[in-house]
C-alpha cells in the first residue's frame, strides 16, 4: 500500500462515533503524527478517539483545521490492518468508524499503563453473608477466582464500592498492586508432541511447507471427527512460533473449553491468550496490548478475536469453519472465516480451515483449486467411526406424548447396563416449542415478534427466542378465554429430559442446553461432569454437537431428525447434514471401547439428507449440493446479497422498500436480479416489522459498489427507518 506512513502537519482522521461517516482533518500535533496512531480529538463539545488513517499533504487549509487533542500511549495500528479494515469495510459496506470501532475493542486503551488496584479470592466467606457479598463472590468464582479491578468487580456485581472493600477488611478478599499489561508466558514449539499417525505426520508437513513460503494461502484440512485435525494444526501453530510469527484459533464461542487450553498447555508447555466475552476488561486490555507488541504467541479466540492488532499474524486456524456462529449479523454484518482470508491475505499470512462437514463454500474453493487441500481419512488410532441406522417414526409404536421410540429406549438401557453414555440431540431449547388452547387452537405467539412463545418450565415463564421477552404461562386462552385448556405441544430438551427421568429413573441425567447455565464456567463444570463420566444419559440442543470430548459416550439417539430438513431455505440441508453427523460424531470416539451407534428417528428414512449420513458418502453429498447451487446461480457461483429495511409500521416500510426497488438501475446495470420486497425471514422483531431484498449477481459483477449506487438513488428514508445490508447473507 501506497500510503505515507508519517504526517508533519495535517492529518486525515478516522474518527470513532456512530454520526460520523468517514474521516475528518485535524491539524497535527508538534513533531507530526504516524499513520495508524490513536488519537484523541475534538468533535463539536466532545473528545472522542480515532486513528491517524492518511493525509492529503497539503490540500489541507490549515487555518481551519483544529488540532489533534492529544496522543494516546497504545501502538499504533498497522498498515496491513489499515488495510484489512478499508477492504473489510468496502466488502461489507460498513462505515469507517464502525469498523475501527471493532479494532479498538479493548478499554481503557487511552489510560496510562499504571500499576493498578487488583482483587482476587484470598480467604473463606465472611462470618456475615449478604446477599451483595455473595453477589460479588459469585463473580469472583465465575472467572476461576481472577483479578478484578475494584470498580470493575462492584459493577459486575451491581453492588457499590464499599461492599467490595467490607469483604477485603474480612480477608476473603486481597487488594494487590499488579503491573499492567504483563506479557504472556512463551510458548515452546519445541517440546515434544504426540507422535503423528501416518497421515497426521503428512499433513502436518503439508501445512508447515506452507507456512515455510512466508506468504498468503488457505488450506481446506478435512477429516471426520476424531482424526486428529487439532494435533495436526498444533503442528502448524508450532512452525508458525518457531517463525517467530503470532498464531490466531478461531473456535465457535461454545468449544473455548477448557479442554483445549489443556491441549495447547501440554503440547506448548503453556496457555494461550484468550479472547470472548466471557474474560475480563483487564485481560481484554491486556491482550490488546500484547498482540500489538508481540508479547503474546498464540491467541485462542471467538470470531471478534480478527480484529486484534497482531504485529506480525502469521497463521490463523477456522476450527469448524463450517460454523454458523462465525457469522456476525449485527451492525457489522460479516463472516469471520471470509474475512479470516481477507487478513491473511493482507497480512502475508496462512489460514487453515478445518472441518467434517465444511461449508459448501470452502468445498467448492478447494474444489477449484484456490484452496489447497488436506484429508486425513480415519479416526485417530483404533477408534472407528459410528454405525449409523434410522428408526422409521412411521412405523414405530410410539406412546402418546413419548419422544423416544421403544428401540431407542432399548439401547440406551443396554449402554447403561454397560457403564456407558447415551446422548440424546434434539435441538430444541425449552420444554415444549407450541402453548397452544385445546379449545379454540389459539398458539401463544410474543406480542412483539413474529415467533410463538416457547415454554420453559425451570424459568415457569413462557419466553420468544427472538427478543428474550418473557410472560407467564397462561391458565386461561389468551384468545377464547376457555380456563384449563392450555397444553403443551411438541417436546424441547426439559420435556425430553421429564421422560427420562420417568423412564430411566436409576439413570443420571443432565441436560446441556445455553439457557440452563448462568455462567460459562458452569458449563464448563458440567461438561466436565459428563467427561468424567459422572452422567448416564446427555440431553442437549445444537451446544452438544460442538468439540467436547466424552469418552464413555457409545450411543447418539437423534430425537428429531427431520427438524431443519423442511426449511424454504436453500442452506437448509447443508446445515442438517452438519448438525447430524457432527452429533453422530460423538459417539464412540476413543479407541478400545465398543464401536459408537447413532440412529436417526425420522418420518422420512429416504429424504437425500439422512440417505447421504448413513452411507457416509459426504463428498457425493457436498457435490450434489454445490451443483445444485450452480443451477441455481446461488454462492458460491453467484453473489448474493440481503438488504433488511425494519420499521415500526407495515405499510411504511413496504412502501419505501418498493420505492427502492423501482429505482434499481445500478443493478440492472451490472447484470443482477432484485427479488422481492418480501418478509424477512423473521418477519417482525421487537416490535419492527422487518421486510427483505435479495441481490442476485454473477459471480464477478461488482456487486458491492452497484449497491452503494442503488442506495445513494433511494428517497429520503422516513424517520425510524433501519437498513442493513448483509452481503453473502446465511440464509437465502
Ligand atoms: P479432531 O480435531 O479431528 O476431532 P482430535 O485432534 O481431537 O481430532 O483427536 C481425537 C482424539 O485422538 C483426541 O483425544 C486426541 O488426543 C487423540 N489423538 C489424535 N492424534 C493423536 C496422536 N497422534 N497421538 C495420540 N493421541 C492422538
Ligand atoms: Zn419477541
Amino acid at each position: 500500500m501506497s500510503r505515507p506512513l508519517f504526517f508533519p502537519h495535517g492529518a486525515r482522521i478516522a474518527v470513532l462515533t456512530q454520526e460520523v461517516v468517514g474521516v475528518l482533518d485535524y491539524l497535527a500535533p508538534e513533531g507530526g503524527v504516524r499513520l495508524g496512531q490513536l488519537v484523541v480529538v475534538p468533535l463539536g463539545p466532545r473528545r472522542v478517539m480515532g486513528a491517524v488513517w492518511g493525509t492529503g499533504m497539503g490540500d489541507f487549509d490549515m487555518a481551519k483545521l483544529r488540532p489533534v487533542a492529544r496522543l494516546v500511549d497504545a501502538p499504533p495500528l498497522s498498515p496491513e490492518m489499515i488495510e484489512f479494515l478499508e477492504r473489510m469495510a468496502e466488502y461489507t459496506l460498513t462505515p469507517l468508524p464502525s469498523m475501527l470501532r471493532m479494532a479498538t475493542r479493548a478499554p481503557d486503551l487511552d489510560q496510562p499503563p499504571q500499576a493498578r488496584r487488583i482483587i482476587h479470592r484470598a480467604g473463606p466467606p465472611p462470618a456475615r453473608m449478604t446477599d451483595a457479598r455473595e453477589a460479588v463472590l459469585r463473580v469472583i468464582d465465575d472467572h476461576g477466582g481472577a483479578g478484578f479491578a475494584p470498580a470493575e468487580l462492584a459493577q459486575l456485581a451491581g453492588v457499590s464500592g464499599s461492599v467490595v472493600q467490607g469483604l477485603v477488611k474480612a480477608g476473603t478478599l486481597a487488594e494487590v498492586l499488579a503491573p499492567r499489561d504483563l506479557p504472556y508466558p512463551r510458548l515452546d514449539p519445541d517440546l515434544p508432541g504426540k507422535p503423528l499417525a501416518a497421515d497426521q505426520a503428512e499433513a502436518a508437513e503439508q501445512l508447515r511447507a506452507a507456512l515455510r513460503t512466508r506468504r498468503y494461502g488457505t488450506t481446506l484440512l478435512r477429516g471426520v471427527t476424531g482424526s486428529g485435525k487439532t494435533e495436526v494444526y498444533l503442528e502448524a501453530v508450532a512452525e508458525c512460533l518457531r517463525q517467530g510469527r503470532q498464531a490466531l484459533v478461531l473456535l465457535p464461542e461454545i468449544a473455548l473449553s477448557a479442554e483445549f487450553l489443556a491441549r495447547v498447555e501440554a503440547r506448548f508447555g503453556a496457555q494461550p491468550g484468550e479472547w470472548h466475552s466471557g474474560i475480563t476488561r483487564s485481560e481484554r486490555r491486556r491482550l490488546w496490548m500484547m498482540s500489538a507488541t508481540h508479547h503474546v504467541g498464540m491467541v485462542v479466540g471467538a470470531r471478534s478475536a480478527l480484529f486484534l492488532p497482531f504485529a506480525d499474524l502469521g497463521l490463523i486456524i477456522v476450527d469448524e469453519e463450517h460454523d454458523g456462529s462465525y457469522k456476525q449479523e449485527d451492525v457489522v454484518f460479516y463472516s469471520a472465516r471470509d474475512m479470516a482470508v481477507l487478513r491473511a491475505s493482507i497480512g502475508g499470512a496462512q489460514v487453515v480451515l478445518a472441518s467434517a462437514t465444511p461449508s459448501v463454500e470452502s468445498w467448492v474453493n478447494a474444489a477449484a483449486g484456490k484452496y489447497a487441500r488436506v484429508d486425513l481419512r480415519a479416526r485417530y488410532g483404533s477408534a472407528e467411526l459410528p454405525e449409523m441406522g434410522t428408526i422409521d417414526l412411521r412405523a414405530a409404536e410410539m406412546e402418546k406424548g413419548r419422544w423416544i421410540s421403544p428401540r431407542l429406549a432399548e439401547e440406551i438401557r443396554a449402554r447403561k447396563a454397560r457403564g456407558e453414555q447415551s446422548l440424546l440431540f434434539l435441538n430444541r431449547r425449552g420444554y415444549a416449542p407450541i402453548t397452544a388452547c385445546r379449545a379454540c387452537g389459539q398458539q401463544v405467539g410474543c406480542d412483539q415478534c413474529d415467533a410463538r412463545m416457547v415454554e420453559h418450565r425451570f424459568q415457569n415463564r413462557l419466553v420468544c427466542h427472538q427478543c428474550g421477552a418473557t410472560k407467564p404461562i397462561p391458565t386461561a386462552c389468551p384468545a377464547c378465554g376457555v380456563e384449563g385448556k392450555m397444553v403443551a405441544v411438541g417436546p424441547g430438551v426439559e420435556r425430553l429430559a421429564e421422560e427420562v427421568a420417568e423412564r430411566f429413573p436409576d439413570a443420571r441425567a443432565s441436560v446441556l442446553s445455553s439457557d440452563l447455565f448462568g455462567s460459562a464456567r458452569a458449563l464448563k463444570e458440567a461438561i466436565a461432569e459428563i467427561g468424567a463420566g459422572e452422567t448416564d444419559i446427555i440431553i442437549g440442543t445444537q451446544l452438544v454437537a460442538k468439540g467436547h470430548n466424552f469418552p464413555r459416550l457409545t450411543l447418539v439417539g437423534v430425537i428429531d431428525a427431520d427438524l431443519g430438513l423442511q426449511g424454504a431455505d436453500l442452506r437448509a440441508a447443508e446445515r442438517s447434514f452438519q448438525l447430524m453427523r457432527q452429533v453422530a460424531g460423538r459417539a464412540g470416539r476413543e479407541g478400545g471401547g465398543a464401536r459408537g451407534l447413532a440412529l436417526l428417528q425420522t418420518h422420512q428414512p429416504d429424504h437425500p439428507v439422512i440417505r447421504a449420513i448413513l452411507s457416509g458418502q459426504d463428498e457425493a453429498f457436498w457435490d450434489a449440493e454445490a451443483a445444485a447451487r450452480q443451477s441455481a446461480g446461488m454462492p458460491p457461483f453467484g453473489r448474493l446479497a440481503g438488504i433488511i429495511l425494519s420499521h415500526p409500521d407495515q405499510p411504511v416500510v413496504e412502501d419505501y422498500a418498493r420505492a427502492m426497488a423501482q429505482r434499481s438501475g445500478p443493478l440492472q446495470a451490472i447484470g443482477a436480479e432484485l427479488f422481492g420486497p418480501a418478509p424477512a425471514p423473521i418477519a417482525r422483531i421487537r416490535g419492527r416489522v422487518r421486510v427483505r431484498m435479495l441481490v442476485r449477481a454473477p459471480r464477478q459483477a461488482p456487486v458491492q459498489s452497484a449497491i452503494r449506487d442503488w442506495l445513494a438513488l433511494a428517497p429520503k428514508p422516513p424517520t425510524n427507518l433501519r437498513l442493513s445490508v448483509d452481503i453473502d447473507p446465511q440464509s437465502f
